[in-house]
């Protein structure tokens, strides 16, 4: 049985360690398979879509992968041509997670078997399985890393300016990443050794809850939005030397334009001295493998997508078999159904582990060497 229920909702009973598909449906060899990635403009969904284009191609199978230019719309269709092609599969990775839905009912009412790949499918019972990392994980390493950094278990009384930031308001993932951070952060807030001094999504006190996190949030992940936030933060807030001690950001991009905005605004703050503030990430990027070596980035959160990718391709199999779907440990309610999950662990990374990156086959030497 499950250890523990991951949904944020209230959960339904637990599942046993595998969930069963219906038999009398395998897939010929050759069938199609469709991916729908949310963008190119990411890095990671590149490199999600094409490893799992390339397994499932070595395997016999016919592919169609589509990127969705961030548009709930675009995907909508590009999923119905996949149903239109006779897809048996769909990989979502969705843009918006709720306005995805009638498109993967489509694909279900015509007998496909419908993924959620790292984003839940929300309020629809058309989602078979979930494959992502453990999403609240997420959240803890980027607030531990933070609270390790500022001393706050060795006792440091601050108190402390943090600002935080949250990923887009259409990403169900993004509410469990804070989810995560608050409960670790939010104690400190609640005794005064953290503060967020401006005024920034109505302003974040200790009263601030997990369900407020959309007031924060970054649209569309886009680092030129959390620049002009964190521009309008530091003039309202820090024009005048105060110091900025740490910074949440869900997410590389985001701390991009964290970044930008320090620099423009705060010439005086230097990178690698006390200075400069603890800024966390998520994913791994490239450009944050070349900010963390420069010390303008502490940490991000690294997701080895060739792991999911592999996570998901076992999926595909087995379901074409007609077999069992196994390596489900756990369960995420979308608020319709509670969908069977295969989570991964991300993994911290910061300068001290810099180049795990490359041991994990994420990046090669050369592509390292030239960031770093
Ligand atoms: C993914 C993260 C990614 C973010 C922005 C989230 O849904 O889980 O890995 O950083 O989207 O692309």
């Amino acid at each position: 049985g499950l250890a523990m229920c991951m949904g944020l909702a209230a959960c339904g009973g637990s599942r046993s360690g595998s969930a069963s598909s219906d038999s009398s449906s395998k897939l010929e060899d050759g069938a199609t398979i469709g991916i729908s990635m949310p963008t190119k403009s990411e890095e990671r969904w590149n490199k999600d879509g094409n490893n799992l284009k390339k397994k499932l191609e070595s395997a016999g199978y016919k592919v169609i992968l589509s990127f969705a230019d961030d548009k709930p719309a675009q995907q909508n269709s590009d999923i119905e041509n996949m149903v239109n092609n006779d897809a048996k599969i769909v990989v979502v990775a969705s843009k918006d997670g709720t306005a995805v839905g009638p498109a993967v009912e489509k694909a279900h009412d015509a007998g496909a078997k419908v993924i959620a790949y790292d984003r839940l499918i929300m309020n629809t019972e058309a989602v078979d399985y979930y494959a992502t990392f453990q999403l609240e994980q997420v959240g803890v390493l980027e607030a531990n890393y933070l609270i390790d950094k500022l001393g706050l278990k060795d006792g440091a009384t601050g108190p402390f300016n943090i600002e935080l930031f949250t990923g887009s308001p259409d990403d169900n993932n993004a509410k469990y990443f804070f989810k995560g951070a608050w409960d670790l952060l939010q104690p400190y807030f609640e005794s005064g050794v953290l503060v967020s001094p401006s005024n920034h999504g109505g302003g974040v006190t200790k009263d601030f809850t997990v369900d407020d996190w959309q007031k924060i949030s970054v649209q569309s992940w886009k680092a030129e939005q959390a620049q002009k936030d964190m521009e309008s933060i530091l003039d309202s807030t820090y024009a005048n030397g105060e110091k900025l001690d740490a910074v949440l950001s869900p997410y590389d991009g985001i701390s991009q334009g964290i970044i930008n905005a320090i620099q423009s605004k705060r010439p005086d703050m230097v990178p690698g001295s006390d200075t400069w503030p603890f800024i966390t990430g998520q994913d791994a990027m490239e450009i944050a493998v070349a900010n963390i070596s420069k010390d303008m980035q502490g940490e991000t959160v690294f997701k080895n997508v060739n792991d999911l990718a592999d996570a998901v391709y076992d999926m595909i199999i087995e379901i074409a078999k007609g077999e069992e779907v196994t390596g489900i440990n756990g369960e995420f309610n979308n608020n319709k159904i509670d969908v069977p999950s295969k989570l991964l662990d991300p993994q911290n990374i910061t300068k001290d582990n810099l180049s795990d990156l490359v041991s994990a086959g994420y990046i090669t030497q050369e592509r390292f060497d030239e960031l770093t």
